[in-house]
């Protein structure tokens, strides 16, 4: 996969949910190759040195859009940024979700911020979409995901919108009435540990996608290292940086209790 340095035009910016930014950017460059669950990672302004890792959410008519919480200093200078100003960019990185299959019965979970990979994913397989947010007032891209998906549910933690509960309620509630044949998540680590789980004691194809601190995006440092089963024969695990080997990992080589 070719990765590059772009500067790319900002095309559209709106604040969707309070201190959540959607971001469209001319992708008629390098970043057109860019594969679900990629992402970019840009440089957010002249006072933060480390780029941020950010997903690609959406690609279409050779425009990329992605949307992002503002957390610290990266994200906050990002945020600046306007309609019309250039962004620097390396990318698409990393390893996407395995979308060129056929799924009869394929669920996306995405929890928070971890919903933006996924809508590229449910645009290209078709699933049943969960989607958890702390509250109503975080709800993003529900309409966009309800577009592709064959049904949508949402959930959120204090019952201010949807179902009150977690994810994992409604994926059982789904494993009981159907036979799921893949499953991808993206989220906070508490509730891909748990989708992962029940995807392995079910034997379900599923992806998680880390997303992980990490500095250089490239494997060059070790700040995102992860534990994986060893492709090694004799060796139990080893270790892959979930900026190179991932952010995406098959649920079944990733050892993220082990
Ligand atoms: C592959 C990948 C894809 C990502 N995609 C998105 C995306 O599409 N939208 C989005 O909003 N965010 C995404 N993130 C997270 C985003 O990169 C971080 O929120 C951002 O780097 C924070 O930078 P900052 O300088 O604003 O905050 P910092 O000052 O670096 O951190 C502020 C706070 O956020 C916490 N934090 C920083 N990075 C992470 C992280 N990766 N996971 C959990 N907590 C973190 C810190 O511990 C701290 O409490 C992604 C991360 C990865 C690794």
């Amino acid at each position: 996969m070719k990765k590059e340095l772009v500067k790319t035009k900002i095309l559209q910016k709106r604040e969707v949910a309070p201190n959540i930014f959607e971001f469209i950017i001319d992708a008629d460059n390098a970043l057109r190759e860019s594969k679900a669950g990629q992402f970019i990672h840009i440089k957010c302004g002249d006072g933060v040195y480390l780029r941020r890792p950010i997903s690609i959410c959406e690609l279409f008519e050779n425009k990329l859009r992605f949307l992002f919480e503002v957390k610290g200093e990266g994200t906050r200078e990002l945020a600046e940024n306007e309609q019309g100003d250039f962004l620097d960019i390396l990318g698409p990185l990393g390893i996407g979700f395995t979308t060129n299959k056929t799924y009869q019965t394929p669920v996306v979970i995405g929890g928070g911020i971890g919903i933006y990979p996924l809508l590229q994913v449910a645009k290209e397989v078709n699933p049943i979409t969960i989607l958890g947010f702390r509250n109503k007032s975080l709800i993003t891209l529900e309409d966009d995901f309800k577009k592709v998906s064959k049904d949508v549910i949402i959930t959120t933690d204090d019952g201010s919108y949807g179902r009150k509960g977690l994810v994992t309620d409604s994926l059982c509630e789904i494993l009981s009435k159907k036979t799921v044949d893949a499953i991808f998540v993206c989220g906070p680590m508490p509730m891909i540990k748990a989708v992962r789980k029940i995807a392995l004691e079910h034997n379900i194809f599923c992806e998680v996608s880390l997303e992980e601190r990490m500095a250089c995006g490239i494997g060059a440092c070790l700040c995102c290292a992860t534990k994986v089963k060893s492709p090694v024969v004799g060796e139990d695990y080893t270790y892959f940086h979930v900026c190179k080997a991932g952010p995406v990992f098959d649920a079944k080589e990733v050892m993220l209790d082990e």
